[in-house]
Formats: structure tokens, sequence, C-alpha cells
């Protein structure tokens, strides 16, 4: 391509492109090429190549280097990135750069190290022999290995996973191989039911865009649907986006799809990878290696030349929303991309948002339903609800729960108590006179961790050591109010002795390998009780947990977002879907004050269409998403006058807008945030919505600029485009 400039995407602050020359270098289009920038290099990407350099005003500076370690990205993943710049309002360069792997926002060239390999044992027993009995740790690693593992998947079942198979290697015990290379047999396809074979033979026959919402209750056996398309996808010689929520088992979704597909190069995008593993599997789903793409939410933007298809599993999750930075959903994206590059998208849930629901009851989306769990004669747990009235708790729980723990853990299977709450106390409260310990830093109470002494802000991660007088009134009896995982953990232990009781909370799994080491103690039947925060309730399978005890529920059901009844009623289907899933029925108990909540009775109908239609009906009759597209500027600044005082200019670039344009939208005044402050900083934000998408959209293209413009001094603002969290 001829013209000696070049229009440049960088990831700075500016919503611009910046012209250079191209001196002696012939960048092309999509090539990664260094710049001056001021006194700094920085790496950018190439948008255009010209004649001139636009309206960069001043002498044009020459590219410094062009980088080959990157192939020029096609045309697709540049038109995907602008769609995405332009859908958000957020700088082309930060969108791009959030879209490639670290390694290619750095100056210096990207290396690619020696090709992945797989280890595994062709002789465990041999490898076991050679490991002292009471090295749990390397036998629970050299267990592993009777599955070909690549260097991360054994890094996450032990940070020294790597360092053994070394040595192993080195004695001959273990083996080595290419990861492509074809090292067992395939799993079995299992016999699918009629609901499974139809959504099967629809997916795997349709052409073109077509989107899909596999509305699958939990245990239906949705990733066989997908494992079972998936197959037939890559006989056509077309590669797989599979898009998986930010959660802890991405390792054993991994690992059944490595068995179904062992010959077939796999490319996980996840952040238990390190940046060079993230670039070298980047650069195989590029390269068209890698036929299958496993990965979070920022795998979306993953080039992909030969995609065939995009599956999106648990489309209803949060996480595929980015909450800061580059507000984006995945899933929406997914939506986008799956249409310009014209092939079948696949959204799967047992609670599918509202957002897609409604899109499939417009005829937008196939719904293919299965409405039976899979394993024969497993069905789906029963729900009791418990009332809880103060005078008849113990500690916390009905006397009912406490009848029901005792008959499972006699039967000698696991009980899960689900309590979304970490700590020992989420109230730390003076007897006398009513005060709380709160943060200095937030509006928000501070949570007594009793183990480390220890009193704890979740929003802002200030602690301090636990007062034992209260700072108004000098009373030494403080008393903790409330109960969390911790407190939880240490009542069980006094009802249930002799029970191995296993936390699992953000606090315990805090380290690297933690995690799986307790899901390892479940799977081995070690542990008999469980306490569980939101990280257990999804998509683990425990073969003996029949009993799910789920308290607090009712926190959910009334919070200013008109989304929390929709999340409370995915996470109790999650937690509920963990109970039951072979032949043993599972039972769920739910300690509720609010037994006649609607809410409940759809629960407890263990049927979310008629949960989804109400909803939907309320959303459109009171004009909430997706009856209606929302855009929500947030500012913070240090005092809440200059936070509401920056969304008043903001507001005021939209009343300036055409007549036409202004019409659809409404306008709403700033207020203060619910939680107004947090981390020292005071917040505010401003909600402006329309009938539709485009009208939205119209309007912030042109008010944009005038926003971009705003003086700010100490505060900032940030846009989020269809918010999930208000
Ligand atoms: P979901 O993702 O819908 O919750 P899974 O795909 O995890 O469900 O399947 C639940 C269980 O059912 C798994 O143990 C899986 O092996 C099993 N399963 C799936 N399909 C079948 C089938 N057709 N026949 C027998 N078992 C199945
Ligand atoms: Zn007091
Ligand atoms: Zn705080």
């Amino acid at each position: 391509m001829s013209g000696s400039f070049v229009m440049v995407a960088l990831d700075v602050p500016l919503n611009r492109l910046f012209g250079y020359g191209v001196g002696d270098f012939d960048p092309q289009v999509g090539q990664r090429v260094i710049v001056p920038f001021g006194p700094r290099q920085l790496s950018g990407l190439v948008i255009e190549r010209r004649a001139d350099a636009g309206d960069f005003t001043g002498k044009t500076r020459n590219i410094l280097a062009v980088r080959d370690d990157l192939p020029a990205l096609p045309a697709a993943t540049l038109a995907l990135c602008q769609f995405v710049a332009d859908y958000y309002h957020h700088p082309l360069g930060a969108v791009i750069s959030s879209a490639l792997p670290t390694v290619f926002r750095n100056v210096p060239a990207f290396k690619a190290p020696a090709p992945a390999c797989v280890y595994y044992t062709p002789d465990l027993a041999q490898l076991l022999a050679s490991i002292g009995k009471r090295a749990h740790a390397q036998r629970r690693v050299a267990e592993s290995l009777a599955l070909p593992h690549t260097p991360a998947a054994l890094r996450r079942v032990h940070d020294s996973g790597v360092k053994w198979a070394k040595g192993w290697l080195e004695a001959g015990l273990i083996c080595t191989a290419a990861e492509t290379s074809l090292l067992a047999a395939p799993s079995p396809c299992l016999p699918l039911n009629s609901e499974q074979s139809y959504a099967v033979s629809q997916l795997s026959s349709a052409q073109g865009f077509q989107p899909f919402l596999l509305y699958g209750i939990t245990g239906s056996g949705k990733t066989e649907v997908y494992l079972q398309t998936i197959a037939a996808v890559l006989a056509r010689n077309e590669q797989v986006l599979v898009l998986i929520p930010e959660i802890n088992l991405t390792p054993q979704l991994e690992g059944r799809f490595r068995a179904r597909f062992p010959g077939v190069h796999m490319a996980c995008l996840h952040s238990g990878l390190n940046d060079t593993e993230r670039a070298v599997n980047w650069l195989a789903a590029l390269s068209g290696d890698a036929r299958i793409v496993l990965g979070t939410r920022l795998a979306v933007f993953t080039p992909l030349p030969q995609l065939g298809m995009i599956v999106v599993d648990e489309e209803h999750d949060p996480s595929f929303k980015q909450q800061d930075g580059l507000r984006y959903s995945a899933r929406d994206v997914a939506v986008y991309r799956a249409r310009t590059v014209d092939v079948p998208i696949v959204l799967g849930s047992a609670t599918p948002s509202i957002e897609s629901w409604a899109n499939a009851r417009a005829g937008r989306y196939d719904i293919l339903p299965l409405r039976e769990r899979a394993v024969r004669g497993a069905v789906l747990p029963k729900i009791t609800l418990l009332p809880v009235k103060k005078a008849g708790l113990i500690d916390g729980f009905n006397r009912m729960a406490f009848a029901k723990m005792h008959e499972v853990l006699e039967r000698g299977e696991q009980v899960l108590v689900f309590i979304n709450r970490r700590g020992y106390s989420p109230v730390l409260q003076c007897g006398e006179c009513g005060w709380m310990a709160s943060c200095k830093h937030c509006s928000a109470r501070l949570v007594l961790h009793l183990r480390d002494r220890r009193l704890r802000c979740h929003h802002c991660g200030f602690e301090e050591a636990i007062t034992h007088a209260c700072p108004d009134c000098g009373n030494q009896d403080l008393k903790p109010v409330g109960q969390g995982t911790q407190r939880l953990e240490e009542s069980l232990a006094t009802h249930f002795p002799g029970k191995t009781i296993l936390r699992i909370d953000r606090d315990s799994t805090r380290r690297k390998g933690e995690m799986d080491a307790a899901l390892a103690q479940v799977h081995s039947g070690e542990a008999d009780i469980l306490i569980g925060t939101q990280m257990l309730a999804k998509g683990h399978d425990f073969d003996r947990l029949n009993l799910v005890i789920a308290l607090n529920a009712d926190t959910g059901l009334f919070s200013v977002d008109f989304r929390a009844e929709e999340r409370l009623f995915a996470l109790l289907t999650q937690v509920a879907g963990r109970a039951g899933r072979r032949e043993t029925p599972g039972e769920v108990m739910i300690q509720t004050a609010f037994a006649d909540h609607p809410f409940y009775h759809q629960l407890l109908g263990r049927d979310y269409t008629p949960f989804a239609e109400r909803t939907l009906q309320e959303r459109t009759e009171m004009l909430l998403p997706p009856a209606a597209a929302w855009a929500l500027f947030r500012a913070e600044a240090p005092d809440i006058e200059l936070a509401l005082g920056i969304l008043k200019l903001i507001r005021a670039c939209f009343e300036q807008l055409d007549g036409s344009l202004l019409q659809p939208i409404t306008l709403n005044q700033p207020v203060a945030a619910t939680m107004v402050k947090r981390a020292g900083v005071e917040r505010a934000q401003l909600l402006i919505a329309a009938p539709q998408r485009a009208q939205l959209q119209r309007a912030l293209h042109q008010a944009m600029p005038h926003v971009e413009v705003i003086k700010t001094g100490k505060g900032r603002w940030t846009l989020d485009v269809d918010p999930i969290e208000i």
C-alpha cells in the first residue's frame, strides 16, 4: 500500500488517532509500530495508510520501528474494535490495547518461547512408587498426570507442579508431547436425549448468523450439547470461540473439552495464564492453528480467521460485563461479532438474562429448551422455604435445617451451607449506644474477621485492629451482629463435632492452589459440610452433595438495583443445581422471612419461565431495560458537590442537542450514588435513557465531543453504556 503517512491508534486518554511519517518503513494496516510520543516511545497499531498526515498539526514525526512479533491484525478484528469504540464511546487506541495481550502493548518485541507441550505419565503406578507416601502435594500433581496437562494447567494443580514434572521427566518417569498430538482416545459422546439431539441438530446445521438461546435447567447437559455441536463445526474445518464466565471452574471445563478433543489444538485465554502463555495462545488463534478458543470475556476479541461458531455459556453471568475501563459486555459484543462474521451463536443458561429472554420472545433468538436433567433418574431438587423467626433460630438456623443436616450427614452425604457473606460478622456494634464500626473511607460498615483479629472494609480494603471499647461511650461490650462464613464455621463445629467442615470463600482461597485443594477435598469425600459463598454456587459438579441450605437469601430481594431479583433467582438456581446431580434426589432449604413474596413462589415452581415473563412485563411497564436503553455517567470527586457539578455540566451537553435527537431522550437529574463514599472519594451518577439503543447512540455521538472537553478539576467521570449495576 502506498502513502507516506500512517494514522496510528495509541493507548492514550485522547479520543483520536495520531499521524506519523513512515520513513524508511513500509507498515501495513493492522501492524504494530513503535512511535515517538512526546519524550516517550509507545506501541500502537496502524489503522490507516494515507498520503497526508490528516489534521495532525506541527511537524510530523516518523515511526521508529515496525514490530513483526504480531502479524497484521485482520480487518475484521479492527472493525470489531472500531464498533466497540463507537458503541461504548471509548478511544479506539484504548479498545485495541484492551483487546491485545499485554506483551503486544509493550515497546520491546515479544519473543515466543518454544512450542507448548503437555506432560503425562504412561505408567502412573511407577511414578507414584517413586514419590514418598506423605508427599501429598507431589502425589496430587503426579495423579493429575494420568491425563495430559499443559504447564499452565499443572501450575494450577500446584505452584511447584512444573518444577516437579521437569524432575520426573529427567528421571524418565513421565513423557512430553506436543500439545496438539493425539494422546488419548477421545471421551465418548454421550447418547443424547431427544431435546439434546434436537438442539445439536439445529445448532450444527445452522448457517450464517443465527442466534440461539439454549435454555436448559442445571444438569440438563448443555455442555454435552456444546461438545457435539463443536465437533460438527470442527469437522467443517472452522474455528470455535467458547466464552465462559470469570470463575474458578475453568480447569474443570477445560478438562472436559480436552478429553473430548484430544487431538485438537485448543487455546485457553483466561486470568490463570501468564502474559507469555496468553500471547502464545492468542497467536495460535490468529494463525488458525488453534481450532477451539476457550476463554473469559476478554477472549471475545481474539482474531479467528476461520470462525464458524460462538458459544457463550452461562450468558446471564454478570462477569461478562467489564466493570471498569472499557465497560463492554462480552456477550453483546459476541452477538455483534457473530452477526458481522455471519456465523451462528448460542447463548446457554438455566436462567437467561431478561435481555436475552426479550430477544427470544421477540423472535430474534431461537429457543432450544432442555427441560430434563441429563443423567437418567436425576431430578431437580426439592425446594422448601423455612421461616426465620428470631426466637426460633439456633445460631441462625431453623430447627428443621439442623434436623435435615443430621439426617443427610448420617447417610454419609455432603451438605452445603450457602451464605453470601464472608468474614465473621458484618457488623460490630456497641450494645449500649448503638455505635457501629464503619470505614473511614467509605459509607460502609467494617466486617469483623475474628480469626485475624481485624476489622476490614470489603469495598476499599481498609483494615484495622479490633476495637475493644466503644469510641463513643467507652462500653467494653461490643457485639458482633449477624453472621458470615467464619462465624458459621465456628457454630457448625460445635453442633456437628467430628464432622469435617470446609469453608470456601475468597479469604480461604486467596493463595494459588488453595481453591483446587479445597475442591479435591470435596470430591474425595473428605469434607462433610461445605460452607460457601457465591464462589461455590456455579458450575461445580459434586457427586455426594445432596442438601443445600441457603441463609440470608432475602438480602437480594429489596435492593435498589432492579436486576437484584433476577440475580438472586440465577444464584439460588445455581446453588440448588449443586444438589442431587446424580440418582439420589437433592433437597434445598431456603431460610426466608418473606415466604409470601411472589419471587419465592416462582422459585418453588422451579420454572424460570413464569419469573422471566413477569419480570419482562414489569420492565416493559416501567420502561426499564431491556424495554429502554440506558447510559450511566458516574462521577467521583473529593466531595459530592464537585461530583454532582461535573454531572450537571454533562447533562447540559445533552440539553443542547438538536430537538429531534433530544426528543426521545430522558435526561434525569444527577444524584448521589447509593454508597456515596467509597475509598475516600464521593460519587454521583446521571442516568440517560431512550426507548431504543439507536436513539441513545445518536444522542451520545453528538454530545460526547462536548462532554470530553469538560474541565473536571479534581474530579473525573466515566460513561457506562448498558450498565448492569446502578
Ligand atoms: P449443565 O451444563 O446443563 O448444567 P452438564 O453438561 O454439566 O449440565 O451435564 C450434567 C451431567 O449430565 C454431566 O455429568 C454429564 O456428563 C451428564 N450428561 C450430559 N448429557 C448426558 C446424556 N445424554 N446422557 C447421560 N448423561 C449425560
Ligand atoms: Zn457505645
Ligand atoms: Zn472502605
